[in-house]
């Protein structure tokens, strides 16, 4: 089994009218509701109300991936919370920051930058180009994505050059982003994916959950670690 943690900073959808339609009981259970119905997965959600944002250290030592959903609210998360995040990835457990999560602290802690970008909230068609057919994430998808509506994100985008880029978003206003990212950290995988504003319902689009289960079977641990150690390598003079 795959055990998931999808954590939400739950704000909007508490505050803003078209997001309590859209999404009643929170980005984070519409996200956990189409995860359950996969046999390998057991889900598990938390948020920022929760103690701890519900990422104890218990719970971030049983969790193989995280999923991470912030927009309002990164300044909230402690940034103790957020380095026990980082820690955990180090170690192996995998992470997902999706949409706005490209500002959140542990998706730029991990990164080493400020993770900008370019956006206008204008609810353009977006087209989610397929740029890497040949990866387990993009497995089973069709040539590109349509999205009625998406918050435009575009270049430049202010990452580390990713090791793969599986997905370029176009949308109608003529700008362009890299929407779909992996990097390795240490033992950890990370897939950032751009699609899921909060007044729109990505998240409810087949096609989007797809890329999302298949980003947690990629991002599952290959191996888990307490800590990432360097032993001393001994003196052998053999040569
Ligand atoms: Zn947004």
């Amino acid at each position: 089994m795959i055990k998931i943690t999808v954590w939400n900073e739950f704000i909007h959808e508490k505050k803003h009218q078209k997001c309590m339609e859209l999404y009643p009981n929170g980005i984070h259970s519409a996200i956990a509701d189409f995860l359950n119905c996969e046999d390998d997965f057991t889900v598990r959600t938390a948020t920022l109300d929760d103690e701890e944002c519900g990422l104890t250290e218990e719970v971030l030592a049983d969790t193989d991936v995280l999923i991470w959903w912030g927009h309002a609210g990164h300044k909230l998360v402690p940034d103790e919370i957020a380095q026990r995040v980082v820690r955990h990835v180090h170690n192996g457990m995998g992470f997902i920051p999706l949409h706005s999560s490209h500002a959140s602290k542990p998706f730029t802690m991990l990164m080493g930058t400020v993770g900008n970008l370019s956006w206008r909230e204008s609810g353009d068609f977006e087209r989610l180009w397929v740029i890497s057919k040949a990866h387990p994430i993009t497995k089973d998808l069709p040539d590109y994505i349509e999205l009625p509506h998406e918050e435009t994100y575009a270049e430049p985008f202010g990452i580390p050059t990713p090791d793969e880029i599986l997905f370029i978003g176009w949308f109608s206003g003529g700008e362009v982003l890299r929407s779909g990212l992996t990097y390795k950290r240490n033992n950890g995988k990370i897939f950032y994916f751009q699609p899921g504003h909060e007044t729109f319902p990505t998240y409810y689009n087949k096609d989007i959950q797809k890329v999302i289960i298949n980003a947690v079977r990629w991002a599952a641990p290959e191996i888990r670690t307490e800590k990432i150690e360097f032993p001393r390598i001994p003196v052998t003079n053999q040569f």
